[in-house]
């Protein structure tokens, strides 16, 4: 509670160095003018005076003016306080000389005094013990003005009524200032408040698109193994009795005596095979469960990288894809989610080296243990990403992709996939030459 408070006042402290810095460059043009305009009371009180006063006011004013040259310079920002006090203080000194070769305590002229009192409390944004002290200085000339004069403090009743006229606006100037800070003081409490409050809204929505972004996610996949589980029954059946039916041809004798009909037959259990393939790899979006945990499923990466390829085989034509891989590839988690980042980075990948017409596409994909986690990488030859984008691809809607073609929530998904196995997605690139996606998974043990 006390360092909330401390660091309260330091903002405030902030806020009003700026406030205080225009304030007195303002309240000295004011007292300029105020101080010659009082050319007309000498007129009016003093003519005898005139001449002499104009002098004394033109000097006051010339000095404020520096000072007011100071205070809109760099220096004024440094010194402000000093500044302020010191112009407030020339018109006060003025105005007791005035008092001190005229009437001393009987002269109407304390009330100029009181004036600037006044105008402290209300418009210069000081503390309550700097507006006590400025009011105890100018009732100091006040009171050395009168004793200047030759009559003394004769006049009593004058001097005592003007200088509780004098201690009156000095009260009236504290409470004042001492409202206004705490007014101040409330208003920026307020303002850090609101600014709390707007921080917290911005990651509420932050969280919420991510969300969005999750649940878009699973009920693609929740599509996906709907169509997978549908396609498994129909297809698995016939390809089985196919691939069945290939073998029986494939041991006839005619097939053993033509080598072109035995070629046939390799061809068609080949391409047969391959469809068994692609059902084994829908099966794992077909049997997956939404919102699985990550513990207890250890899978060959090397087979999920397999599936991905195979799946993404159709975008992937014309590029080269090559590996590196040590002999053992078992890892901890969700095969059918790590299929699809894998998915989702080749066709990326191949996506953009097609949009920049990159000359001999490749993809390399280098995996290696480093201590209990696989670490992999894949790196295309494409466009690369520019700078300002690197940190953006994992943004939820983020896309350069034309409108209507892609969402945008294929890396953000795949970053929450990765994360949910301890790891992490990260991108790098260079700009017109490469873009590599690097990410990590745990060992099974
Ligand atoms: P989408 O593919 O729907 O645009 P993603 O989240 O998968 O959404 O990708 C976001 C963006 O990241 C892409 O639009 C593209 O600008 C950029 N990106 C991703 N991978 C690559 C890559 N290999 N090369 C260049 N840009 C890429």
């Amino acid at each position: 509670m006390l360092k909330r408070t401390a660091s309260h006042y330091s903002r405030y402290e902030a806020e009003l160095g700026e406030f205080r810095l225009l304030s007195s460059r303002a309240g000295a043009l004011t007292a300029i003018v105020l101080v010659m305009a009082g050319v007309g009371l000498d007129y009016g009180i003093y003519p005898g005076h005139q001449l002499q006063f104009f002098v004394a006011r033109l000097l006051v004013s010339v000095l404020i003016g520096l000072i007011f040259l100071l205070l809109v310079n760099q220096a004024g920002r440094r010194f402000v306080l000093p500044l302020t006090l010191a112009w407030l203080l020339l018109p006060q000194i003025m105005i007791a000389w005035m008092i001190a070769i005229t009437d001393g305590a009987s002269s109407i002229y304390y009330a100029g005094l009181n004036l600037v009192i006044f105008a402290v409390g209300i418009a210069m944004p000081m503390g309550l013990w700097q507006t006590v002290g400025f009011g105890a200085v100018t009732y100091l000339l006040y009171v050395i003005a009168c004793l200047a004069h030759p009559e003394g403090l004769a006049q009593h009743d004058h001097f005592i009524v003007n200088s509780l006229f004098i201690v009156f606006s000095i009260a009236a100037s504290a409470v004042y200032t001492f409202m206004n800070e705490r007014g101040h003081f409330h208003l920026i409490r307020l303002k850090e408040e609101v600014a709390r409050k707007n921080e917290e809204l911005a990651d509420i929505n932050r969280r919420l698109a991510d969300i969005k972004g999750q649940m878009l996610q699973q009920e693609k996949m929740a599509a996906i193994g709907t169509l997978a589980a549908g396609l498994l029954h129909e297809v698995n059946n016939p390809v089985n009795f196919c691939l069945m039916a290939i073998e029986v041809a494939l041991e006839e004798p005619q097939a053993k005596e033509n080598p072109s009909l035995e070629e046939c037959l390799v061809d068609a259990k080949q391409g047969m095979q391959r469809i068994q393939h692609i059902v084994s790899d829908l099966k794992t979006f077909a049997y997956r469960k939404p919102g699985a945990e990550v513990e207890g499923t250890p899978f060959l990466f090397e087979k999920a990288l397999d599936s991905s390829i195979r799946l993404t085989a159709h975008e992937l034509r014309g590029v080269k894809v090559t590996r590196d891989l040590p002999d053992d590839t078992l890892v901890l988690g969700d095969e059918a989610a790590v299929i699809g980042v894998l998915i989702n980075l080749f066709s990326n990948a191949a996506l953009a080296m097609r949009k920049a017409g990159t000359q001999a596409p490749a993809i390399h994909t280098t995996i290696r243990w480093v201590e209990s986690r696989l670490h992999v990488r894949v790196q295309d030859n494409g466009p690369g990403i520019a700078s300002e984008n690197l940190a953006r691809v994992f943004e939820p809607f983020f896309t350069t992709r034309d409108v209507g073609q892609g969402l945008g929530l294929g890396l953000s998904i795949s970053y929450a996939v990765i994360e949910r196995h301890g790891g992490q997605l990260f991108a790098e690139s260079e700009f017109g030459k490469w873009a590599a996606f690097s990410f990590d998974l745990p060992r099974a043990e």
